[in-house]
């Protein structure tokens, strides 16, 4: 089983529209009451806010479900905190969505409605195989268009084990090497965030002076940030959605564990600096796996140490074996390719010599072994 995000558009009529539109003022309005109130009462645990708070927004017009999830809202652990909640999405649980066919049916300030949903042959594929729906969130973009992003438990389909495993390392330069030879360029990614952190820093510069904090000026800051975003989410769709497009249900994907990755690459310069350290590697991660295992794709993460120095064909390490960036070649047996697919070939390596990939054993089952007793590779997921 696993959880899936469905993005779906909707199409209410006017007077459906215009229910939503209210139900989403009603619940930012109750966000920003109980924020207030948090603030004032120093905690945002849900618990004691839903104590203070629940009896007005319930008086807001809100059902009792909705009222809950907007305290969740502000009285979440984790994250980013908003300062100030607008009307733009609203959160739905089991209670408050569900699914009636191709429609979604969500409570409002005006009871309950039944919404049409646009759907694509991917919806359907999924939400035939979906097993429980935990509910969503409404949304209504800058245009004013609704959508519903639909949260589903699907069964993924269990494959035999094909005995391939395929290694992938994450890059800047290259977004990812394959173990196979496929190379995905990172170029674009990295041109338009330099881009992006040049524009930002010119109007940081005046929003600096105060004279000149205008309210378009911070506007046009989170637009930025908004569209830099954007972009960096739909580049590692696409990627990722590549890889995995090349993977059979039953291989192996081997992925290095990323908190080597930070520290691996001393990189000076200030421009350089910030983009290792802003590169989304967690994300592009989470989207591989989450992609990998829609597939049924086994997802092993590695311990990455050596991997760039190692020779695949015949094991020597040596430092030396990567002397420029790009190309590797064996000080020892002189075998030479790309630096960044001989990395993914060692941790496709490494994952199938931890019985990862050949001889599979029962699903489930976690390797042990590595140094120290700890495990090097752990399995994501099942
Ligand atoms: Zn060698």
């Amino acid at each position: 089983m696993q959880t899936l995000t469905l993005r779906t558009r909707l199409e209410p009529t006017p007077a459906q529209a215009d229910a939503l539109q209210e139900t989403l003022e009603r619940f930012a309005q109750a966000c920003n009451l109980t924020l207030e109130v948090a603030r004032a009462c120093r905690t945002f645990s849900k618990f004691k806010l839903q104590r203070l708070v629940y009896g007005q927004l319930r008086a807001l017009g809100l059902s009792a479900n909705l009222a809950i999830r907007a305290i969740a809202r502000v009285g979440r652990r984790k994250g980013h905190r908003a300062k100030h909640y607008r009307p733009t999405s609203c959160d739905y649980d089991q209670r408050t969505l569900s699914l009636r066919g191709e429609s979604v049916s969500l409570s409002t300030t005006h009871g309950r409605l039944r919404i049409p949903m646009r759907l694509s042959p991917y919806h359907r594929y999924w939400l035939a195989r979906a097993r429980s729906v935990q509910g969503g969130r409404l949304l209504r973009d800058r245009r004013g268009r609704w959508y519903v992003h639909l949260t589903v438990r699907v069964a993924v389909p269990e494959a035999l084990p094909t005995g391939r495993v395929v290694g992938v390392d994450l890059g800047q330069r290259l977004l990812a090497a394959l173990s196979t030879g496929e190379r995905l360029s990172g170029g674009a990614l990295k041109t338009k965030r330099l881009h992006y952190r040049a524009k930002r820093a010119e109007i940081r510069s005046k929003l600096d002076r105060p004279s000149e904090r205008t309210r378009s000026l911070r506007r046009l800051w989170a637009r930025l940030s908004g569209r830099e975003r954007r972009f960096v989410r739909q580049v590692l769709h696409e990627a990722s959605r590549r890889i995995v497009d090349g993977l059979a249900p039953g291989d192996v994907l081997a992925i290095e564990d990323l908190r080597g990755l930070r520290g691996r690459t001393k990189r000076k310069g200030k421009a350089a600096r910030h983009l290792h350290q802003l590169w989304p590697y967690g994300l592009f991660r989470h989207l591989l796996e989450y992609k990998a295992r829609l597939k049924g794709v086994r997802v092993v993460v590695v311990d990455p140490a050596h991997t760039s120095r190692t020779c695949p064909r015949c094991g020597h390490i040596d430092r030396r074996n990567r002397r420029s960036g790009r190309l590797f070649r064996c000080r020892a047996c002189g075998f030479q390719h790309n630096a960044d697919v001989v990395a993914a070939m060692n941790l496709a390596r490494r994952a199938g010599s931890e019985g990862m990939g050949r001889c599979q054993p029962a699903p489930g089952a976690i390797p042990a072994g590595g140094r120290e007793g700890k495990p090097t590779t752990s399995v994501v997921g099942s």
